[in-house]
C-alpha cells in the first residue's frame, strides 16, 4: 500500500476487521455479580479475520442480494449477514398463500442455504446498537467488528396517526395485524379469511410512501374472490387514506367493478379517525363502518433500529435512513450505508427494487474493498405483479425505472434533499387483466422463483 493510502485509511478511521480484535475486547459492558462490578466481553462468537469484513443487516430482500453481490465481486471479504429471524418467508406471493393457491414452503426459504451457496456467514442474532467510532455492530449475540456496514432493515408501523394510546395500538397489533411484515401477522390474516362467516371484513390502504403500493388492492381482489367461491354473504371494505388508487388503476378498478362488484366496496379518502374495538366500528371523516374482521394497514417509517443508531433523518414523517441518495452511504459516516425499504429515495417500498438495488450498493462496496473506482449511479428496477383473480388465474403488471433529474450527477455533490429530483422512468404497465391476465398470471411464479434462486441459489 503507497505512503499516501495509507495516510487516508489512518485518517478515515478504515482498518480492517482483524486490527480491531483488540478494541473489540474493549467493546466491554459491567455487569454486577453479587454487587461487585465485572466487565465481560461481549464479542460475537464469530471467527477473526485479516480480511475486510463486511456486515449486512437484514436478512430481506434488499440485505440477501448486498450479500451475494458482495462476495461474488470481492470474494477475499468476510462477509456476515446478520437477522433476527430463523427462516425467511417472503411478502411478495404471501397474498395467493393466504387464499391457498401456493403453499407455505413455497414462500419460505432457508438462509443457511444462501449463505453456503454464496460464500458469506449467516449470523442469527438481532442488531440492537452500533458503535460508530469502535466500528462495532451490538447485537443480541454479542460485539461484531465491520470495516464496512450495510443496514437494510427494512420497514415498522407507524400508528401515531391513528392513535397514540399504547393499549389500543397494542390491540391493533395483536387483534388485527397488518400483514405487511412476514411471519404470525399474515398466519392470523390467513386464519381470518379461512374462518370468516359472513358480513364486513375490513382492509386500509395507508397514505405516504408506503410497503408495496399495489398489495392491499391485490389482496382485496384475492379476500374477495375467495368470499365469492365460497358463496359467504361478505363484502371487502377497503378504506383508502389516498384519493384514488395508488398504483395500476386501470387494472385494479376494473377488477373490482366487472369481477367484485358485490364483494368490494372501495372507499378513497377514507383515512381513518377513530376505532371501537368492542363496538367493531371504525371510523372515518365521512362515515363509520361496522365490521366482522379486519386487517388495518397504518402508515409506515423506516425500520426503528435506524433511529435508535441515530441514523435516520426526520423527514416526510418516516424516519428513514439518512443517506446521500445516489450512493447510499450515511451522511456524515464512512463505509455505512442504507438500503433497502428503509431508503428516504421516493422509489417503490418492492421487493425487485430492493434486490436489484442490493446489486448496486453490493457493488459499491465490493469495489471499495478491491480499491477500484465507483460505480456508475445505476436506477433499481421495480416490476411487480399483482394477481385480480384464482379461477382462472389472473394477474396485471407494472415495470418502472427512476430518473434522476439533477444536472450535476457527481454523487459527491448530491445532497441528502435531492431525494426529491428522482422520477419514474421507462415505465410501462399491463393492466387489461382479460387479455393479458393469465400470462401474466404465470409471470408471477416465474418471477418468483427467478429472485428466490437468486437470493437462495440452488437446493
Ligand atoms: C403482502 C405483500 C406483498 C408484496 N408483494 C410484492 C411483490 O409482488 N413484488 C415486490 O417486488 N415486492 C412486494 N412486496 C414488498 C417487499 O416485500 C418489500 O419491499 C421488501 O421485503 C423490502 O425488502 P427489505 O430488505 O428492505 O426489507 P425486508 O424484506 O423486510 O427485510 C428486512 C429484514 O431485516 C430484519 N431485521 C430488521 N431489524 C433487525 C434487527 N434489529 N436485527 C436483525 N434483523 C433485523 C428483518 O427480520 C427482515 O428480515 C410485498 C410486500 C407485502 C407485505
Amino acid at each position: 500500500m503507497d505512503s499516501s493510502k495509507r495516510k487516508f485509511l489512518a485518517l478515515s478511521g478504515i482498518t480492517i476487521a482483524s486490527s480491531l480484535t483488540t478494541s473489540l475486547s474493549a467493546s466491554e459492558h459491567t455487569d454486577t455479580v453479587k454487587g461487585k462490578a465485572e466487565t465481560k466481553n461481549t464479542k460475537a462468537p464469530i471467527p477473526d479475520t485479516k480480511q475486510p469484513r463486511v456486515v449486512i443487516l437484514g436478512g430481506g430482500w434488499s440485505g440477501l442480494s448486498v450479500a451475494k453481490t458482495v462476495t461474488a465481486f470481492a470474494p477475499k471479504a468476510d462477509v456476515i449477514l446478520v437477522e433476527k429471524r430463523h427462516e425467511f418467508i417472503s411478502c411478495p406471493v404471501s397474498n395467493l398463500w393466504l387464499v391457498d393457491q401456493v403453499e407455505l414452503d413455497y414462500i419460505t426459504h432457508d438462509y443457511l442455504q444462501a449463505a453456503r451457496n454464496y460464500n458469506y456467514t449467516f449470523f442469527n442474532a438481532t442488531a440492537i446498537g452500533i458503535d460508530k467510532k469502535k466500528r462495532i455492530l451490538k447485537t443480541s449475540e454479542g460485539d461484531i467488528a465491520f470495516d464496512y456496514l450495510v443496514l437494510s432493515p427494512g420497514i415498522d408501523y407507524d400508528y401515531s396517526k391513528w392513535t397514540t394510546d399504547t393499549a389500543l395500538v397494542t390491540r391493533l397489533k395483536q387483534e388485527y395485524p397488518a400483514a405487511f411484515i412476514p411471519g404470525s401477522e399474515h398466519m392470523t390474516l390467513k386464519s381470518k379469511i379461512h374462518n370468516f362467516k359472513g358480513g364486513n371484513f375490513i382492509l386500509t390502504v395507508p397514505g405516504g410512501n408506503y410497503r408495496c403500493l399495489p398489495a392491499p388492492y391485490e389482496r382485496a381482489c384475492l379476500i374477495a374472490d375467495y368470499f365469492k367461491q365460497k358463496k359467504l354473504k361478505a363484502k371487502v371494505i377497503l378504506l383508502d387514506e389516498n384519493n384514488a388508487i395508488t398504483i395500476k388503476k386501470k387494472g385494479f378498478s376494473s377488477a373490482f367493478e366487472e369481477l367484485y362488484a358485490d364483494y368490494i366496496e372501495y372507499v378513497p379518502n377514507a383515512a381513518i379517525t377513530g376505532f371501537d374495538l368492542d363496538k367493531k366500528i371504525v371510523s372515518t371523516e365521512m362515515e363509520d363502518y361496522e365490521f366482522e374482521d379486519a386487517a388495518f394497514y397504518p402508515r409506515v417509517r423506516g425500520a426503528k433500529i435506524l433511529e435508535t443508531m441515530g441514523l435516520a433523518k426526520d423527514a416526510k414523517d418516516m424516519m428513514e435512513g439518512h443517506i446521500n441518495s445516489l450512493t447510499y452511504e450515511v451522511i456524515g459516516e464512512k463505509d455505512i450505508f442504507i438500503a433497502g425499504d428503509a431508503r428516504p429515495m421516493g422509489f417503490s417500498k418492492s421487493g425487485n427494487t430492493s434486490n436489484t438495488e442490493g446489486k448496486y450498493v453490493g457493488s459499491i462496496v465490493a469495489k471499495r474493498i478491491n480499491k477500484e473506482e465507483a460505480p456508475a449511479w445505476e436506477p433499481p428496477i421495480t416490476m411487480c405483479f399483482s394477481a385480480v383473480a384464482t379461477k382462472p388465474a389472473k394477474a396485471i403488471y407494472i415495470f418502472t425505472q427512476y430518473s434522476f433529474d439533477k444536472k450535476d450527477k457527481d454523487p459527491k455533490h448530491v445532497k441528502f434533499e435531492d431525494w426529491k429530483k428522482f422520477s419514474f422512468s421507462n415505465t410501462m404497465s399491463s393492466e387489461n387483466w382479460k387479455k393479458d391476465g393469465d400470462v401474466d398470471a404465470d409471470s408471477i411464479l416465474s418471477w418468483s422463483a427467478a429472485l428466490y434462486f437468486d437470493m437462495f441459489g440452488a437446493k
